[in-house]
């Protein structure tokens, strides 16, 4: 394994963002002329629960020459929270993380509905046909459908509202769901010869004992990386979590998780660079086409 260098933290790589595959709302090749505009140097499109996207993500990054790995972002239950851990590199061929990822999608139509009837009950009707109209893949409806649906009409006044009034744990929307599990997911991930990183962990509001717990069952579990810089962090979480991959031993990964050009605050490939003294994820990850 090769270990950081200055010239790689530097590195303008951008490895978690969505498209229609799941609930982003740019087409795969849109998406990719993105990245190669902002300057995008390694690239890897992540959509939740799903890889469908990743042929033509690739096929596209390969004719604009945008070095590219495969990518995906996995919906996990930890300790009753929901965690997201990225999958980098890996066989998108792989069986057992097919399988594995259309056990975790498979969830997600009966939660809709379940979701739209809790929105009745607070005013919000016909939730799940208004959410299906933006849905770009069928197997993929996801809370931002309902979100988007939810501010068009005109109940609250962006996607980040309707999570706040609406959607968020606790909130009159949210439906409980379990998804995968910790272990299983790193498993798919590392079995098709890619890697683990958690995702955006500053989003899942841990305690320090539960943030232990999780950083080291994912360590056990074989997990090699986390995100660092990433868009819902703060400078301060960028230093924190790079302190954190170090303690633990983890890679360090950058990712804007870009969804959309007007949801999104951070555009892909423009976030700062990893702080230095990290040892980038990408010391690891061969990209598909250079
Ligand atoms: P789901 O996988 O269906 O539970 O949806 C999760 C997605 O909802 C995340 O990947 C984000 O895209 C979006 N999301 C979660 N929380 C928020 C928030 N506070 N504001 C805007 N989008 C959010
Ligand atoms: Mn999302
Ligand atoms: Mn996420
Ligand atoms: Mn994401």
């Amino acid at each position: 394994m090769n270990t950081s260098t200055a010239a790689a933290v530097e590195l303008n790589a951008d490895l978690h963002c969505h498209s229609t595959a799941s609930d982003g709302t740019l087409a795969q090749e849109v998406l990719v002329k993105r990245a190669k505009d902002n300057g995008v140097q390694l690239w890897a499109l992540t959509d939740h629960d799903e890889i469908a996207g990743l042929d033509l993500a690739h096929q596209t990054a390969q004719d604009l020459g945008l070095p590219f790995v495969n990518g995906v972002e996995i919906s996990v239950s930890f300790a009753g929270v929901t965690v997201h851990i990225v999958g980098l590199g890996f066989d998108r061929r792989n069986p057992d993380l097919v399988a594995g990822l259309a056990a975790t999608r498979g969830g997600r139509a009966q939660r809709a509905r379940d979701m739209a009837a809790e929105l009745a009950k607070v005013g919000i009707h016909n939730a799940y046909e208004g959410a299906l109209k933006y849905v770009g893949n069928p197997d993929l409806i996801s809370r931002t459908h309902f979100a988007r649906h939810i501010v068009d009409i005109g109940m609250a006044r962006d996607t980040h509202d309707v999570f706040r009034k609406y959607l968020a744990d606790n909130k009159p929307g949210f439906v409980p769901h379990k998804w995968a599990g910790l272990g299983n997911a790193v498993k798919w991930i590392t079995g098709a010869g890619g890697v683990a990183v958690i995702a955006h962990p500053a989003r899942y509001g841990l305690s320090p004992t539960a943030e232990y717990a999780l950083f080291s069952e994912f360590k056990t579990h074989g997990g090699l990386a986390v995100e660092v810089v990433t868009g819902s962090h703060s400078e301060a979480e960028y230093i924190k979590y790079a302190d954190t991959a170090r303690e633990f031993g983890l890679m360090a990964s950058r990712g804007s998780d870009f969804h959309s050009p007007t949801e999104s605050r951070i555009d892909l490939g423009t976030l700062p660079n990893l702080p230095k003294g990290s040892t980038p994820v990408w010391s690891v990850l061969k990209p598909l086409s250079a």
